[in-house]
């Protein structure tokens, strides 16, 4: 009989694709991964519209193989009403490059593999006290029925949105609430999105030949009688009105689902991730992906805190990607609401998105107070142009002999990156042209890159940089630089 460690790097409260994530690459780096679940699986979960970066994360992870499943539906065309009210036009990607699958049966082959790779799962279990003890923490755990002691180092909190106290939490978008049904679909294959006055409908098939209709909206507005009230709405559409005698009597469920991030994600190696650090506004479809990229960040700064638990890189990291992750979505949510028909008429649920203030008083920690600094912070707009194809040999070659000066406009600072599976300080380049800073183009590291580069011509840069890079790579990353201006040619840089 396998008898179970007692003593843990790592213990994760809950299965969910955040949790799983983060057991699958903190196994991968070596360390001792146990793992709680109170369901037993398959379990239903809502959010199976997953937007098209999450194959990336699923190739990362070496479970790619999971979403080629012939259940799973792909190629999903979308018709979109929101800026104009009489305007319907097909949005591609998001649906088009995404994927819907069955989550129950998505999170339970991901939990199947990261016990492949030898995760010590217990299940159906709780959590019923834990207890800081010297580095670690002492978890009582109640394992069908029976109560078992272990120790860990560090626990991992993921146990999706209901793993947040309510009191804990901090609004970052105005109340939302989702009421959703199912009906029988024989005839649809598309997606649908369109504006009301009082909120918005998102439609799509979804797995077991179901058409799932859902609408988001003020919980104020939502009548006591859920049908009627998704009916209502939907009359109101010009997409939706088709089904609304589909619906009849059908089951209603409703959830709310306003965004918010826990006002201590990282509390004494007890950290929060996926929906129990934040959940985000549903708009983007993004919730799974942005849970499992989280993750992938969170395992790094887990792995750094293990090999040195006295650095504060790993809590200083960890927070400055979930704000970095919950403030750019709340920015460009906000931005989403403003562009719809419906804002103009200013009712409730849109005046509401327009105006909303993050209000952390009730809520004030170390996190919530950085969280506040940079909501409230003023953010450079780039205008994301259309790329046309840059033409780089015929640049190239137009410039190969010049002679080319680092802009004065280029500066470094000090950033936190990522150096085999670690989290390290390196220098990164700051240029006005640039979104972010930059500390590697492809593999180049840019401090080192520009250090001694002043005075030389383009075709000793580009015989450099390809000893260590392919021509192709070299050729790109050059042209990025000179196009972007951080490299200027000597006799234009007095200009
Ligand atoms: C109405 C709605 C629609 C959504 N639609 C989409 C969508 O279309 N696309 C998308 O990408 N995202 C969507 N989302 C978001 C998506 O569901 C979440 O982002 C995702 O599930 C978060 O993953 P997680 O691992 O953090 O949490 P979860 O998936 O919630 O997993 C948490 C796990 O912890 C377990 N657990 C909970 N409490 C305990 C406990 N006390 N003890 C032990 N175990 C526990 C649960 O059983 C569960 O297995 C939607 C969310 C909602 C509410």
């Amino acid at each position: 009989m396998n008898t179970l460690p007692e003593n843990f790097d790592v213990f994760i409260l809950g299965a969910g694709p955040a949790g799983l994530c983060a057991a699958i690459r903190l196994l991968d780096m070596g360390h001792v991964v146990g793992m709680l679940e109170q369901e037993q699986f398959p379990r239903s979960q809502i959010g199976e519209s997953l937007s098209p970066g999450i194959y990336n994360i699923f190739e990362y992870l070496n479970a790619g193989r999971l979403l080629e499943d012939s259940t799973y539906i792909k190629n999903i065309s979308a018709k979109v009403i929101w800026e104009n009210e009489t305007h319907t036009y097909d949005r591609l990607g998001q649906n088009t490059q995404g994927i819907i699958v069955d989550r129950s049966k998505l999170d339970q082959e991901l939990l199947k593999f990261a016990v492949s790779k030898g995760l010590c799962l217990m299940q159906p279990a709780k959590l019923k006290q834990s207890i800081k003890s010297g580095n670690g923490w002492i978890l009582e755990i109640v394992n069908d029925s029976i109560e078992i002691r272990i120790n860990s180092k560090i626990i991992l909190d993921a146990r999706g949105r209901k793993g947040t106290l309510l009191d804990e939490r901090v609004s970052i978008a105005p109340s939302v609430v989702a009421a959703w049904t199912h009906i029988d679909n024989s005839s649809f294959d598309e997606s649908f999105v369109e504006v009301t006055d009082d909120g918005w409908l998102w439609g799509s098939p979804v797995s077991g030949n179901r058409y799932r209709i859902m609408a988001f909206t003020d919980p104020g507005a939502l009548k006591k009688n859920g049908a009627l009230h998704l009916s209502a709405l939907m009359s109101k559409t010009k997409l939706f009105s088709p089904f609304v005698r589909k619906i009849g009597s059908s089951s209603i469920a409703t959830c709310l689902v306003t965004s918010f991030v826990s006002q201590t994600p990282w509390n004494e190696q007890f950290v929060k991730l996926g929906e129990a650090a934040f959940t985000l506004d549903p708009l983007s479809s993004t919730g799974v992906e942005k849970a499992m990229r989280f993750s992938l960040q969170v395992a790094i700064a887990v792995n750094t805190y293990l090999k040195d638990p006295h650095s504060q890189h790993p809590k200083n990291f960890y927070e400055e990607k979930m704000l970095e992750s919950v403030v750019n979505h709340t920015h460009w949510t906000a931005d989403y609401y403003r562009q719809a028909w419906a804002y103009c008429k200013k009712t409730a649920f849109w005046i509401k998105r327009a105006s909303f203030q993050l209000d952390i008083s009730k809520n004030k920690t170390g996190f919530t107070l950085k969280l506040e600094k940079e909501f409230n912070n003023d953010r450079p707009i780039f205008e994301h142009k259309a790329i046309e194809p840059i033409p780089v040999d015929y640049i190239l070659l137009r410039l190969w002999n010049e002679e080319i000066v680092v802009s004065a406009k280029v500066t470094f600072k000090s950033v936190y990156a990522i150096d085999n599976d670690c989290i390290v300080i390196k220098q990164a380049l700051i240029h006005p042209n640039l979104e972010r800073p930059l500390v590697y183009l492809d593999q180049l590291e840019l401090f080192s890159f520009f250090k001694n580069i002043n005075g030389s011509a383009i075709s000793d840069i580009m015989g450099n940089l390809n000893k260590s890079i392919t021509i192709e790579k070299s050729k790109k990353i050059l042209v990025f630089l000179l196009s972007n201006q951080l490299l200027i040619p000597t006799r234009l840089s007095a200009f």
